[in-house]
C-alpha cells in the first residue's frame, strides 16, 4: 500500500532530472547554520491563514515553471543535484573504456547507446519487427494466452512503491506472502489499460472526457506511424476493448486493499477465471512450475480472464502491437518517441516540452543498472559520518514515536504490546542496501538500446522470478540508493532512507538540529508511521497480515482516520475538484504522526535546554518551517489532476498544512481563531 515518503511518481509521468544548481555545500562548520530559507518566506501572508504559501509564498513568486517539467520543488531540485553527480559517475564509466561484461562496460554501453537518437533513428522499426511478426502469427487463444505470458513483467507493487499502472494485462509483484511472512508469493495484478486508471474511461469529468479523445487519436496516429492498414477504425477497436478492461477494473481506493487479496492455487485460475489459457500464459511467463498465486485483484483478474475469451483475437493482436511500440516509444525512432511525448508528456501532464536527452539517458540508465551506479554513487557521495547521523536520528524517533505508543490513553495493553513489538523489531536501511545486485546476465549491447532497454525489463523480471522458493530477504531494498525518496516495506517491517535523500534540503550536515528534525526528521517519522497507518497497521511483527486490534482500539483508531478524511475532502484544489482524504489516508496518517514524534524528538535532543534563536526564528519556528519548506512544489494543473485522481500522496502544498494538527505550532506562529487553518482544539487530530 501507500508506501513512498512523499512523491510516489506516475509512472506515466516523465522521469526526473535538468539543469541543476549545485549542491551547495558551504565549507563545514558546526551545527549551526539556519538551514531555512528565509528568502523563500512571504511576509504578506499570516502563517494561520496558509501555512504553506507563508513558508514559500516567496519562493513560489520568483520561480516559474521550465517547459520541460511538470513539477518543481524541493524533490525535483535535489533530483537534479543528485543528477548531476550521476552524469559524473557515468561519464566517468564512459570515459573509463573498461572491459566488456564489467559493471562500468554496462553502464557506458547502455547510456551511450539510449543517448544516440542518430543511431535509433538509422535502425527505424527493426528491432520492433520480430515481436510484431510474432503478434501477428497469433492464429488462436492458446498462442494469444501465450503472448500475453510472454509480456508479464515484475512492474507493479502494490506495498512498497505503490505502483499500480501496467500496460501489459496483468502486472506481477513478488514478495513475502500476506499471510506467510516465510514464503515468498507472487501477486497478480490488473492492468492492461493505456490510461492511469478505470475513471479515465469512464468518468463523465469534461477534463476525463477530453484526455480520452486525445487517447483514442493517440492509438490511431501510433498505428498510423506503424504502417497499419485501415488505423482510425481498429484504433477505435483497441479503445472499446480498454474500456472494456477498464469496466473489470476496481478504481484507486479498492485496489490498494490488501483485505481483497485471495490465495489462488494453479489450478483456480481455469475455474475462477475462464478465458485465458493459463496452462499457455504461465509457461510462457516462466511461471509453469509455480502452484501457488496471489490474486491481488480477483475480481478484474476473472473479467480480464473472460475478455480474453470472448473478444476477437483480431482486437487482441491489435492491442499487443499498439502496446508493444507505445511502451518502448523512447527507444524507437524520433516520430514514435514525440508522438509518446504528446500525449503522455503534453495533453496528460501538462509539459510543454520533452526532457533533453541526456538527461533521460542518465535516468534510464540509472534505472536500468540501479544498484550499479548506485554503488558508485554511495562510494563517492555518502560519508559515513552522514549514515552514523541519520542512524541517530532514526533512533531517537523511534523512541518518541515509542513513547508515544506508551502513553496513548485509548489503547488497550494487548494491542499496545503488539504495537511496541513492532516498532521495537523494525529493521532500518540507511543510505544502501548490505548486499548489491549482480548484472553479469544482463547482456547491454553497443547500439541495440531497444534490445538493452527489453533486456533491462527481463533482467528484472527474472530477479524478481529468482525470489521464489528461496528464504525470504527481510532486509531487501526497494529501491536504488541514488533515490530521492524513503518507503516503508510493511511486508518486512522495514524501512528504506536512500542516500539519495539524505541530502538538502531533508538533511544538512551543517544546520541545527531544529531544521534536520523538521526536514529529515518528519521523514523518517513519516516513515515510521506508515507501519501504523490505516493500512500498515493491518500487519504485525513479522509483516503477517493479522488483525491485532482490540476491536474499540481498531474502532477509535477508525474514527480519528475519518476526521482525517474530511479534513482532506475539504481541500478544494481546483473549483469543483476536492482533494480524495480516503485515498490519501494513509499519507496523510504518515504525515501528521510522523511530524509529532519528529517534534519530540527535536525537543528531547534539547536535554531542557532552551532551543538557540537563529535568524531571530525559535527552535519550533525552524521545525516548522523547515517541514514545510521539505514539501515545497510548483505543479502544473494537469499533472496535479493526473495526482489527485490516482496518487496517495496529497500536493505537497497541502501536505505542508497538516502542521494546523500540531498543538505546538499554535504559540510558535501565533495562530488564533478565526484564521483559516485554525482548529480548536479537539479538532486537531491526533491519530498517535
Ligand atoms: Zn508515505
Amino acid at each position: 500500500m501507500r508506501r513512498f515518503a512523499l512523491l510516489a511518481s506516475l509512472t506515466l509521468l516523465a522521469t526526473t532530472a535538468a539543469s541543476a544548481p549545485p549542491a551547495h555545500r558551504a565549507a563545514a562548520t558546526a551545527h549551526n547554520e539556519i538551514g531555512v530559507d528565509l528568502a523563500g518566506i512571504d511576509h504578506s501572508v499570516q502563517p494561520g491563514d496558509s501555512f504553506d504559501r507563508y513558508a514559500n509564498g516567496g519562493w513560489r513568486a520568483r520561480t516559474q515553471m521550465p517547459p520541460d517539467r511538470t513539477r518543481i520543488g524541493s524533490f525535483v531540485n535535489l533530483a537534479d543535484v543528485i543528477d548531476t553527480r550521476n552524469r559524473e559517475i557515468i561519464l566517468g564509466a564512459v570515459n573509463a573504456h573498461a572491459a566488456p561484461g564489467t559493471d562500468t562496460r554496462r553502464i557506458a554501453d547502455y547510456y551511450t547507446t539510449y543517448l544516440d537518437q542518430a543511431g535509433i533513428d538509422a535502425r527505424g522499426t527493426a528491432p520492433l519487427q520480430p515481436i510484431l511478426a510474432h503478434i501477428n502469427a497469433i492464429q488462436d487463444r492458446r498462442a494469444l494466452s501465450a503472448a500475453l505470458g510472454e509480456t508479464l513483467r515484475a512492474d507493479v507493487d502494490p506495498m512498497n512503491a505503490t505502483n499500480f499502472f501496467t500496460e501489459n494485462l496483468f502486472g506481477l509483484f513478488v514478495s513475502q506472502g500476506l499471510e506467510t511472512p516465510d514464503t515468498t508469493m507472487p501477486y497478480l495484478l490488473q492492468g492492461g489499460l493505456g490510461m492511469p486508471d478505470r475513471d479515465y474511461y469512464l468518468s463523465d469529468a469534461p477534463d476525463m472526457v477530453r484526455i480520452r479523445t486525445a487517447y483514442r487519436a493517440y492509438i490511431a496516429d501510433m498505428l498510423s506511424l506503424m504502417g497499419v492498414p485501415d488505423a482510425p477504425a481498429r484504433a477505435g477497436r483497441i479503445f472499446d476493448l480498454e474500456t472494456k478492461i477498464a469496466r473489470a477494473h476496481v478504481g484507486a481506493v479498492d485496489a490498494q486493499d490488501p483485505t481483497k487479496v485471495e490465495p489462488w492455487s494453479r489450478a483456480d485460475f481455469a475455474r475462477r477465471a475462464p478465458g485465458i489459457d493459463w496452462d499457455a500464459y504461465f509457461a510462457a511467463a516462466h511461471l509453469g512450475g509455480q502452484q501457488n498465486f496471489l490474486a491481488y485483484h480477483p475480481g478484474p483478474i476473472t473479467g480480464i480472464s473472460a475478455l480474453v475469451g470472448s473478444e476477437p483475437i483480431g482486437v487482441w493482436k491489435d492491442w499487443l502491437a499498439f502496446h508493444t511500440a507505445s511502451r518502448m516509444a523512447s527507444v524507437l525512432p524520433r516520430a514514435y518517441d514525440d508522438l509518446r511525448f504528446g500525449f503522455y508528456g503534453r495533453i496528460m501532464s501538462g509539459q510543454q516540452a520533452q526532457r533533453p536527452r541526456d538527461r533521460r539517458a542518465l535516468a534510464a540508465t540509472s534505472g536500468a543498472l540501479g544498484d550499479a551506479v548506485g554503488q558508485l554513487y554511495v562510494r563517492r557521495f555518502f560519508p559515513a559520518s552522514a549514515r552514523a547521523d541519520v542512524q541517530n536520528m532514526v533512533h531517537n524517533i523511534t523512541a518518541a514515536f515509542e513513547q508515544r505508543l506508551q502513553h496513548i490513553d485509548w489503547m488497550a495493553p494487548a494491542t499496545r504490546a503488539e504495537a511496541l513489538h513492532k516498532v521495537r523489531t523494525l529493521i532500518v536501511g540507511i543510505g544502501y542496501p548490505d548486499s548489491w545486485r549482480n548484472y553479469a546476465s544482463f547482456e547491454v549491447r553497443p547500439g541495440d538500446a531497444f534490445g538493452n532497454a527489453w533486456r533491462a525489463q527481463e533482467y528484472e523480471y527474472r530477479h524478481q522470478l529468482a525470489k521464489l522458493g528461496r528464504p525470504v530477504d527481510r532486509h531487501e531494498w526497494w529501491l536504488f540508493p541514488q533515490t530521492v525518496n524513503a518507503v516503508n516495506l510493511p511486508l518486512q517491517n522495514a524501512l528504506n532512507f536512500p542516500a539519495g535523500i539524505l541530502e538538502p534540503p531533508f538533511y544538512n550536515a551543517h544546520a541545527d538540529p531544529a531544521f534536520n528534525y523538521g526536514a529529515i526528521g518528519s521523514v523518517i517519522g513519516h516513515e515510521i508511521s506508515h507501519s501504523f497507518d490505516n493500512l500498515g497497521a493491518g500487519f504485525d511483527a513479522e509483516g503477517r497480515l493479522r488483525n491485532w486490534w482490540t476491536p474499540a482500539d481498531l474502532a477509535h483508531f477508525t474514527a480519528a482516520g475519518q476526521a482525517l478524511v474530511r479534513q482532506y475532502n475539504a481541500y478544494e484544489a481546483f473549483p469543483g475538484l476536492h482533494l480524495n482524504g480516503q485515498l490519501e489516508l494513509g499519507e496523510n496518517i504518515a504525515d501528521v504522526a510522523g511530524l509529532s514524534a519528529a517534534l519530540d524528538a527535536y525537543h528531547a535532543s534539547l536535554h531542557g535546554r532552551p532551543a538557540p534563536v537563529i535568524g531571530g526564528l525559535t527552535g519550533d519556528q525552524r521545525f516548522f518551517l523547515a517541514y514545510a519548506q521539505a514539501h515545497r512544489a510548483l505543479t502544473r494543473e494537469a499533472a496535479m489532476r493526473a495526482q489527485i485522481a490516482t496518487n496517495e500522496h496529497a500536493p505537497d502544498q497541502w501536505r505542508a498544512e497538516t502542521v494546523r494538527n500540531l498543538d505546538a505550532w499554535y504559540p510558535a506562529f501565533n495562530v488564533r481563531p478565526g484564521q483559516a487553518l485554525y482548529l480548536a482544539p479537539a479538532d486537531r487530530v491526533r491519530i498517535w
